[in-house]
């Protein structure tokens, strides 16, 4: 019975899976464990054909990917880091929002060309980092980090850093400023092409409740 096939859907911990919580709640899905204080990783919920895998943020779309879960909520950020191979991002749910920004200290150089070298750019958002200073026609060079970007400026790892910015308190808190907008954020319904077939009728009941109760908030 295509009405029994299981449901797994993979998301993250903080931010990502409170705001999901209530839509998936309107949809059916309301779910029992506190993955903050759970250590379980799979998690039941009220639907007994919908399952939940905690994940980190960066390795939904991995796992959505390559059909460990039908579907996921992720980051428009994640997903342009990505590359977005083997997924559908059928919905924008609207949720975990900000901006992806160049920042770094008050008057820092935006540009810097020939003698004086290249601007050193510390993120962990590498290619979308890399295609927006390439559209400017401006060659930087790209330090990958994994975490707390807002320290590389004041410890002369680099010039500039690119980060997701929400209230800006963050850089604020250690004399940055954001100087540029790359673009809006927020989180994403993906879904793996093979479940999208396979799975139809109960993936697309389930986008579609998604769907309403995102126009109706
Ligand atoms: P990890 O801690 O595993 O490296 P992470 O730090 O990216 O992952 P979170 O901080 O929970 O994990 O962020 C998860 C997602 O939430 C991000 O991918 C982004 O889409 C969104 N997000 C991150 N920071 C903010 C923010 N300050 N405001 C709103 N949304 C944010
Ligand atoms: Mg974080």
């Amino acid at each position: 019975m295509v009405q029994d096939q299981l449901l797994t859907i993979a998301l993250s911990k903080g931010r990502i899976f409170e705001q999901a919580l209530p839509l998936l709640a309107s949809a059916g899905i309301q779910v029992h464990d506190d993955p903050e204080t759970s250590r379980k990783l799979i998690l039941d919920t009220a639907d007994a054909r919908v399952k939940l895998v905690i994940i980190r943020a960066s390795d939904v779309p991995t796992y959505v990917q390559y059909g460990a879960a039908d579907l996921g909520v992720a980051g428009k950020d994640v997903l342009l880091e990505h590359g977005g191979e083997g997924l559908y991002e059928p919905l924008d749910l609207g949720i975990a929002r900000c901006r992806l920004m160049v920042a770094g200290r008050p008057r820092a150089p935006l540009d810097r060309r020939g003698a004086q070298g290249r601007l050193r750019v510390a993120t962990k958002y590498v290619r979308s980092a890399e295609r927006h200073f390439a559209a400017k026609g401006q060659q930087v060079e790209i330090i990958k980090l994994y975490g707390s970007m807002e320290l590389a400026p004041l410890v002369g790892l680099a010039d500039l850093i690119v980060d997701l910015v929400e209230s800006g308190n963050t850089l604020k808190a250690n004399g940055l400023v954001p100087l540029e907008h790359i673009c809006d954020i927020s989180s994403r319904l993906v879904v793996n092409k093979a479940a999208w077939k396979m799975k139809h009728a109960r993936v697309t009941g389930l986008l579609e409740a998604l769907r309403g109760q995102v126009a109706a908030t």
